[in-house]
């Protein structure tokens, strides 16, 4: 370990060099309160910035012990602390200048979810807390400017380390508070399941979001309202609305706030910050948005529930396709939510295939089922809420079959949830049911295996890519996201990406199964922390 006073001569003595020397700057520095490390040092001013981190022991930290006594208290002060950093890192990014990306200060950037990062970790056993981040060193052309790296390191970022890493510094009423919200939250989830629920929205929460591109929450809106309850050992009681195990369906007019409600179940698989309006709407963890994906490609995934006799005469066991249709693209997001063992799918009416939903009767009598590939959804959703413990819950506003097979209806009217169950079911008699498939269909194979990335070990290089939430690349493979609604932060595909590559070089053999490798995958990321898998 080298001292600060170092780091201030090495830094003299490279002044003015060619850029490459600040290499020789890499390695931990003892600054009294903290130690700051240079990780990796940038090839030149143009390239990706440098990567520094700070340590803080626990002793100097503080933060009180029962801050960080389980994993999900861990998230959310880590959550927390990134926050601050950040706001304090931005106000002194690029006060130092010069050519390229001289100055810059960068950190994780959090949204309205609170989200396990590698930027900022906790040592659950001592209070250790360590904060990754970037810098720009700076340069002149091409040439080192050191009495800038020097303002940067030893002027303006020690001041920001200790507003924001240090509890006797921060502000200690609003940590707490993001404490006690975690627990609430998670107070939530653990006790969705034995009160037999799969998701619940509490009253005045703020479902709408300000616009398409901004997560901010709406104002002026109106908020949630309904009569259950829950206990919550911070807030207290809690009302609000509990969706139960099932089949659920959301109807109500156009424009009434259907698909704002299935939008906002589906990040309840996230907590959300304080001040975000959906603090209390939880959905079980397991929750997957189900939908078309045209487009997609399809391996050996065994769609036959849905899917069989095709024309071509093509395997729906072992289905392969690089451009899937809707309704295979919707079959396979079903199966492969099985896989997951997924407990809750969230389909929304606006974004299926109607082809997969839904056959109805006049339809069945002109096409007969020998010649109609497709098994629709309907056919199959009490099955798979009776066989495999699955529930739906469905956003339908045009089509009335699904009234048949639900449990509870919600009608959604001016934004107000109101249960019609008893009324909806009433009217439905009226109507004929479709009638459900005659065979008991085996259970989905999931055997897939894939082979190592061997071709990978074999190159020189490996280059990872995000493109922002949508997908990322693995040298020349792209990977596309676009349509995996509960993605929310670039940081996750990024961590996608990291960990398909970890699980190529490391898991995958040929042999096992791909739920077989996933399960050791966040074994590994469980024990030994979400970085394990960044270096592969
Ligand atoms: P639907 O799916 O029923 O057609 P949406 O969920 O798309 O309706 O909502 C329609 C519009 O109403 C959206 O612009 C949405 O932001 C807005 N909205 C949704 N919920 C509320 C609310 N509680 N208060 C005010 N506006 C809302
Ligand atoms: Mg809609």
């Amino acid at each position: 370990m080298k001292s600060s006073s170092n780091l201030k001569s090495l830094l003299k003595n490279i002044d003015r060099k060619g850029y490459p020397a600040y290499k020789s700057t890499q390695g931990t520095y003892d600054f009294g309160t903290y130690f700051l490390s240079i990780d990796h040092v940038q090839g030149d001013p143009f390239a990706s910035p440098s990567k520094l981190s700070i340590h803080v022991k626990g002793r100097s930290a503080g933060f009180p012990a029962s801050f960080y006594d389980t994993k999900y208290k861990q998230v959310a002060l880590c959550d927390h602390l990134t926050r601050l950093f950040y706001q304090t890192l931005s106000k002194i990014s690029f006060r130092a200048k010069g050519s390229g990306k001289s100055g810059l200060f960068s950190v994780s950037k959090c949204g309205q979810q609170v989200l396990e990062r590698t930027a900022c970790t906790i040592n659950p056993s001592n209070g250790d807390i360590s904060v990754h981040f970037e810098a720009g060193f700076p340069a002149n052309g091409r040439t080192v400017n050191a009495r800038e790296l020097d303002k940067m390191l030893f002027g303006l970022l020690p001041d920001c380390v200790s507003s924001s890493l240090f509890y006797k510094n921060i502000d200690q009423k609003m940590l707490e508070s993001v404490i006690y919200i975690s627990e609430d939250q998670h107070t939530i989830r653990k006790n969705l399941s034995s009160m037999g629920l799969v998701a619940f929205i509490a009253d005045g929460s703020v479902l709408p979001r300000e616009s398409g591109i901004s997560q901010k929450p709406l104002r002026n809106c109106v908020k949630f309202q309904s009569p259950d309850t829950f206990d919550l050992p911070h807030h207290g009681t809690i009302t609000g609305m509990g969706i139960p195990k099932g089949i659920t369906l959301i109807v109500g007019g156009g424009y009434h706030g259907k698909s704002t409600l299935l939008k906002a179940l589906e990040l309840g698989v996230y907590d959300h910050v304080k001040g975000d309006g959906r603090e209390f709407v939880i959905t079980d963890p397991t929750a997957m948005k189900i939908r078309a994906e045209d487009g997609r490609s399809i391996t050996n995934t065994d769609i036959s529930m849905f899917i069989n006799n095709l024309p071509n005469g093509k395997n729906t066991v072992f289905f392969d396709t690089e451009d899937a249709s809707g309704s295979t693209s919707q079959a396979a997001n079903v199966v492969e939510a099985m896989e997951t063992d997924s407990s809750l799918f969230l389909i929304d009416e606006d974004t299926s295939a109607t082809n997969f939903m839904i056959r109805d009767e006049l339809m069945q009598r002109v096409v007969l089922r020998d010649q109609e590939p497709i098994t629709p959804f309907i056919e199959r959703i009490r099955e798979l809420y009776e066989r495999y413990d699955i529930s739906s819950i469905i956003v339908a506003g045009s089509c009335g079959s699904y009234f048949h097979p639900a449990d509870h209806i919600i009608q959604m009217d001016q934004y107000v949830p109101k249960d019609i169950t008893t009324a909806a079911k009433d009217a439905a008699k009226d109507f004929p049911m479709v009638s459900l498939p005659k065979k008991k269909h085996p259970d989905p194979c999931f055997d897939r295996c894939f082979k190592a990335g061997n071709h990978l070990k074999k190159e020189r290089k490996i280059k990872m890519k995000t493109l922002g939430k949508d997908a990322f690349s693995i040298n020349k493979d792209t990977v596309d996201l676009r349509y995996v609604e509960q993605i929310t932060d670039t940081e996750q595909t990024t961590a996608l990406g990291y960990a398909l590559l970890y699980a190529k070089l490391h898991l995958m053999d040929g042999k096992k199964d791909l739920r077989t490798v996933a399960d050791e995958l966040m074994q590994i990321i469980e024990t030994k922390g979400l970085s394990t898998i960044l270096d592969s």
